[in-house]
């Protein structure tokens, strides 16, 4: 696969470290070798995996003319945090249409991602109800700005379109290059599974590329069979755009939605016990709505076994950590 072929600004500069972590692998019984790949400390204001997608997205912005950029998310999304930080770099005006998923979410004067987007200039927040069609809602917001004279370019939620995906298949080349250079071999991997883009361009990568390593997605809102299909979807079209010659078939895409709890970033026991061990064994911070669900599906799959005595099992840590600060009560 030639990904040389989609312009992208280079926000990736240098391949994110895998590190092993035998601390927390003891602290689960020693079962498994567990292995972090740090996208959380990709650039871009406080890391995180969107900064993968937005440097194909934005690149596509600025080829299209673009002097605006607008996205959308939860009111504590990294996405916006991150969407914002590079328009900032860019020189480029950026506006935030916010999902109050949870009523009665969105504080003004909120911390953790909130301050963020305070901090670094917002031009706009506009909070929108749980449910709200935010495509409608971004398209509206354009209309006006155009009349203002300004070229706006809407990315979509999570940057999870093709383009955006495209990053995550760099990943998955990024991990496999990594891995033969210090002659590691992974037998699993586990990555969170939300707005689809990451776990769809990860498993392109894989596939497309005969890697042999198996994917698991945990989820962070949906049912096992909504986002399967979700992210499946997305991973036949982003394969497409690549010039896959096959389909991708639908059972490479696996997931897990029995970390969710009662919904998308209501915090739950094994998050909580995910986010306290790895910080407490390894002092890495996750995220209390994406890598910490998805570490607590990890550690429950260790447990029960899932995986085989002494495998090597490679988990995609996403970012979000400045989200812990808004759940200061949580823990
Ligand atoms: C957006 C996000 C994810 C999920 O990635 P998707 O591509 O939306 O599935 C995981 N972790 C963090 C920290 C995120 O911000």
């Amino acid at each position: 696969m030639n990904l040389t072929q989609f312009p992208r600004r280079n926000y990736v500069q240098s391949a994110t470290p895998i590190e092993a972590l035998p601390a927390f692998s003891k602290a689960l019984g020693g079962k498994v070798n567990i292995f972090i790949k740090r996208d959380d400390l990709l650039p871009g204001c406080a890391g995180g995996n969107k900064t993968r997608k937005l440097d194909y997205c934005i690149a596509d912005a600025l080829e299209n003319g673009a002097d605006t950029i607008i996205t959308c998310g939860a009111v504590q999304s990294n996405h916006c945090r991150l969407t914002l930080s590079w328009a900032v770099k860019e020189g480029m005006d950026c506006h935030l249409v916010l999902e109050e998923r949870v009523a009665g979410s969105y504080k003004k004067d909120g911390s953790g991602n909130n301050f963020l987007f305070q901090l670094m200039g917002v031009k706009s927040t506009t909070v929108v109800p749980g449910g709200s069609d935010m495509l409608g809602e971004m398209q509206k917001l354009a209309e006006q700005l155009k009349k203002n004279g300004k070229k706006p370019y809407i990315i979509p939620g999570g940057a999870s379109n093709t383009i955006g995906a495209t990053g995550y298949v760099a990943c998955a080349q990024e991990i496999q290059q990594q891995l033969f250079e210090s002659n590691l071999t992974i037998d699993h991997m586990v990555v969170p599974s939300g707005s689809a883009g990451t776990h769809a361009g990860i498993v392109v990568g894989m596939y497309g590329t005969n890697a042999g390593i198996p994917v698991s997605g945990v989820n962070v809102s949906r049912k096992k069979d909504v986002q399967e299909e979700l992210v499946h979807k997305l991973a036949v079209e982003t394969a497409e755009r690549l010039g896959m010659r096959e389909s991708l078939p639908a059972d490479q895409i696996t997931c897990f939605d029995n970390y969710v709890g009662e919904g998308y970033s209501i915090p739950t026991d094994g998050m909580t016990e995910a986010v306290k061990l790895l910080a407490r064994t390894e002092s890495i911070l996750l995220d209390p709505v994406y890598s910490g669900k998805s570490m607590a599906g990890l550690i429950d799959l260790v447990r029960n076994d899932h995986f085989a005595p002494g495998s090597n099992v490679l988990f995609l840590h996403t970012g979000g950590s400045p989200a812990l600060y808004a759940y200061l009560d949580t823990f």
